[in-house]
């Protein structure tokens, strides 16, 4: 099969692949082959030797969503969640979310780093990066999840050790929703809550918003076992 263009590319000039050298190929269902260059001038092609077992699959679906933040550190939150094996990403605006007019077209570049991130990481599914939501919209998405916590610097300063187990239970999806730079109002952590959400302390320290996530994120996988 032959390889798409910038595939190709960062295979024959990045990764200066040379024909014969193995690769794995991940298709969109998450199936994953053996297979092995074939390079004829600018066109790359993969020659599909066998389909290789599905690596053990996460024990919890976690689900990011991101107060969207100022400038580039989204582009930092899409790299670390796929590395961390977050699903799918939900960007939100909030009443304290800054520089809210920049966003415009970069969806498809978190798309794209999404897709890098994914294979530089050997992950088979590339994380869903979804279209912006307002505030409303987010809390009318938490009905698709088991669990949603929302950490919060002014909840109760219980460590997630001791509240991670009950509230886990026998959940499979998780959402973990963090809020912008501003963090979020009163109002916004009460209706969260009205909608099923369970807010959570992460300590005594205030995190930046790009670091909270990867932090409520970690904490989780190894709560499940899977780190
Ligand atoms: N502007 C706020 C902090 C916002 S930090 C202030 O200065 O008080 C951005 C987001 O990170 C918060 O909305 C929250 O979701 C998360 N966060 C950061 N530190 C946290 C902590 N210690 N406990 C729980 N959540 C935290």
């Amino acid at each position: 099969m032959r390889l798409p263009g910038d595939d190709a590319r960062k295979i024959l000039v990045v990764l200066r692949g040379t024909p014969g050298d193995s690769l794995e190929i991940v298709d969109s269902g998450g199936r994953i082959f053996a297979a092995s260059l074939v390079v004829d001038g600018p066109v790359a092609s993969a020659s599909l030797r066998a389909e290789l077992a599905a690596p053990a699959r996460a024990v919890l679906e976690i689900s990011l969503a991101q107060g969207i933040p100022k400038g580039q550190k989204m582009d930092y939150v899409v790299e670390k969640a796929t590395e961390l094996g977050i699903a799918r990403i939900l960007p939100f605006s909030a009443e304290r979310t800054v520089g809210d007019g920049e966003r415009a077209g970069k969806i498809e570049r978190w798309r794209r780093l999404a897709k890098s991130a994914a294979q530089q990481c050997g992950r088979a599914d590339v994380p869903d990066v979804a279209a912006p939501l307002d505030f409303a919209a987010l809390l009318a998405a938490f009905r698709a999840y088991e669990l949603v916590l929302v950490p919060w610097e002014l909840a109760a300063p219980i460590p997630l050790r001791e509240r991670l187990p009950a509230l886990l239970g026998a959940a499979r999806r998780v959402l973990v929703v963090i809020g912008p730079e501003g963090g979020f109002s009163g109002d916004e952590t009460r209706a969260a809550e009205a909608a099923g959400a369970r807010l959570v302390s992460l300590g005594s320290r205030i995190l930046r918003t790009e670091t909270a996530g990867l932090v409520a994120t970690a904490a989780l996988r190894y709560a499940s076992g899977d780190l």
